[in-house]
């Protein structure tokens, strides 16, 4: 893996994908110099990951995550979350922030380990067009994802009906929708849990939730 003061056509393919998602590393002159490692730290900002400016596994692969490829078959990003759930319903291709990926599992653990079903995660600008989305959409940079969560497994259903109102599956089961033969957690909800978790995008619709890992601002809106 390439670190400071390393050399050579290694460190040029880094500074290329830098430079191609974005983050700025000077001249492609494979050198690892000072401003190949600030484009590191601030890529690691960027992706969730401790900003140490080294270039290590997880940074690389952060890194390859953002630029456009098509996902790897069965590949897995974390326990829950494959990397072809989030590609584009058009192309197929991805572009995936790693750390929506961690915060939607932190939101799985927060819901009681419901599955999470992203429905639409990165778009490409044909796409985006394509269904209306927002001009500068953070779906396009593979920061966002609309999900449902699924509301409860048979045998969960069965025992949260027992307990009462106010525990959390009881909460849970009250607010049960019903929506082509599965049973969804209300989206609100999972809005709600989605701004506890300090999810820095959060839109709320009458059958999704949108979440994304904006790098500047937060902001939360209902459609
Ligand atoms: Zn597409």
């Amino acid at each position: 893996m390439p670190v400071t003061g390393d050399k050579g056509e290694q460190v040029r393919e880094l500074q290329r994908q830098l430079a191609a998602a974005r983050f700025d590393p000077g001249p492609v002159d494979g050198v690892y110099g000072p401003l190949t490692r600030g484009a590191v730290a601030r890529l690691q900002r960027y992706c969730g990951l401790a900003a140490d400016g080294i270039a290590g596994p997880l940074t690389l692969q952060a890194l390859a995550l953002l630029l456009p490829h098509r996902p790897q078959p069965g590949r897995r990003l974390s326990p829950h979350f494959a990397e072809a759930e989030f590609a584009c319903r058009c192309c197929g291709m991805v572009r995936v922030n790693i750390r929506l990926v961690h915060m939607l599992e932190a939101l799985r653990a927060r819901l009681g380990g419901r599955p999470v079903i992203v429905t639409s995660g990165y778009r490409c600008p044909a796409h985006n067009r394509a269904v209306g989305g927002a001009r500068m959409s953070q779906h396009l940079y593979g920061n966002a994802a609309d999900i449902i969560v699924a509301a409860a497994a048979p045998h969960d259903a069965a025992a949260a009906k027992n307990e009462a109102p106010g525990t959390s599956s009881g909460w849970l089961m009250e607010y049960i929708t019903e929506r082509g033969g599965f049973a969804y957690l209300p989206p609100d909800k999972v809005a709600d849990a989605a701004e506890a978790l300090g999810y820095p995008g959060v839109g709320r619709y009458p059958g999704f939730t949108h979440v994304d890992v904006r790098p500047n601002g937060r902001a939360r809106w209902s459609g």
